[in-house]
């Protein structure tokens, strides 16, 4: 049983003015794998580190069990790491590697022969305990940092980017290990990557961090369907939410419409009761579209829009479009110059990405679209906070 607390944690270095953690609060529950995502600097390997007892914590209480941990050495935690760089031993063997922290405990050697053979059967490296790390490819070398935790049996397992140093498919390989790993071990992950596909796939939990500050903390899909800020929903999802800041709630006859190019799209009854909850008032809204939930209309009953580019994906059309203004002709529209995503007030357009499904069709004909009202977000312009939360 392991539950993590942070309560109004902070994290200052060297007592300097700039925070680099600041009110970080977040109950880990007992065996949930929680991510840690955000842009280089937000924070993450801080927060990481704190948990883990090799940082200290400048203001905050981290409770492990409802136990206050915060001048609890790092042994003493029952936590183990899995860093980055493996930071692995280069002169011991592959079972000295995994087996170094219950040699330290002076642990007998039949049962740390026991405990390194149970993880190495874990994670297929049996035939691999004799090797030098040097002998490793990067994969191996990872799965023997991770090899190296297990065998300690920690009740909380932190993880600090461990796959960034491998190519694109050992990632993708390592990540599906990880998530059967969680599964098998059944003891509580905390997970810190700055990839978003990452956080998406291997999280119960994710928690969206920016410049010190906690953004959002919700589930994978209640990330994506409704982001918490402007923020969160340009960094969750490829590609990008489209942000149409020109867009405007309206209010008629007791419902809440969305006002953009030209268009009214009544919003679905979910929404309008959360607006209705809160009395929203008409206001200018950044309206957020993810590419996929546009769809293509035929008979030109939609928006018109210009395809600029077309990238293939092959079961998948990504394209960049240029939609008009209000009252602006397809003929009119200026030049794109090569920036096909924009948001210039000097242009009489506003650029947009669209995902078509199907194979590419290639042409760069105006096409009509429609966007799926029912999964429109709405951020307001001054807060950058979704209205709908
Ligand atoms: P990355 O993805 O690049 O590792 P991160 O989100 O993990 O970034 P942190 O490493 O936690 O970010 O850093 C958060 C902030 O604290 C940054 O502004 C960083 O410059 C600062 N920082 C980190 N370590 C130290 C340190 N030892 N001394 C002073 N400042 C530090």
């Amino acid at each position: 049983m392991a539950r993590v607390r942070l309560e109004n944690v902070c994290k200052s270095y060297d007592n300097s003015e700039h925070m680099a953690v600041s009110d970080f609060s977040l109950e880990v529950q007992d065996k949930e794998f929680v991510v840690l995502v955000g842009p280089s600097g937000c924070g993450k390997t801080t927060t990481l580190r704190m948990i883990a007892g090799l940082e200290d914590i400048t203001s905050g209480g981290l409770f492990i069990d409802d136990r206050l941990v915060n001048d609890l050495e790092p042994k003493d935690r029952d936590i183990a790491m899995v860093f980055q760089n493996y930071a692995l031993y280069p002169h011991m063997s592959v079972f000295d590697n995994m087996g170094f922290a219950l040699k330290l405990r002076k642990r007998p050697k039949e049962e740390i022969a026991a405990a390194v053979n149970e993880a190495a059967r874990i994670l297929s490296i049996g035939h691999l305990l004799d090797r030098k790390p040097r002998q490793l490819s990067g994969g191996e070398r990872q799965r023997v940092a991770i090899g190296r935790a297990i065998v300690r049996h920690p009740k909380v397992f932190l993880m600090d980017e461990p796959l960034s140093n491998l190519d694109a498919k050992m990632r993708t390989q390592m990540r599906a290990e990880i998530i059967k790993l969680h599964k098998r071990l059944n003891t509580t992950f905390v997970y810190v990557t700055h990839d978003q596909v990452e956080a998406m796939t291997l999280g119960d939990r994710i928690v969206v961090m920016k410049d010190g500050l906690i953004q959002q903390i919700d589930t994978p899909q209640n990330i994506y369907d409704t982001p918490a800020n402007v923020f969160v929903a340009g960094f969750i999802g490829t590609p990008q939410m489209n942000l149409f800041h020109g867009a405007r709630l309206v209010l008629a006859a007791g419902d809440y419409y969305v006002r953009m190019f030209g268009r009214e799209f009544l919003l679905p009854e979910e929404k309008q009761q959360i607006l209705k909850g809160k009395g929203a008032a008409e206001q200018a809204v950044i309206a957020g579209v993810r590419p996929d939930d546009f769809e293509l209309t035929a008979g030109g009953s939609g928006i018109t829009a210009l395809p600029d580019l077309g990238e293939v994906m092959g079961s998948e059309v990504i394209l960049h479009v240029r939609i008009p203004k209000e009252g602006v002709g397809i003929a009119d529209l200026s030049e794109a110059e090569g920036v096909v995503e924009s948001d210039d007030e000097n242009l009489n357009w506003v650029g947009a990405v669209i995902v078509q499904k199907g194979g590419a069709s290639g042409s760069t004909e105006a096409v009509s679209i429609l966007p799926d009202a029912s999964k429109i977000n709405l951020f307001d312009p001054a807060t950058q906070a979704n209205l709908l939360l």
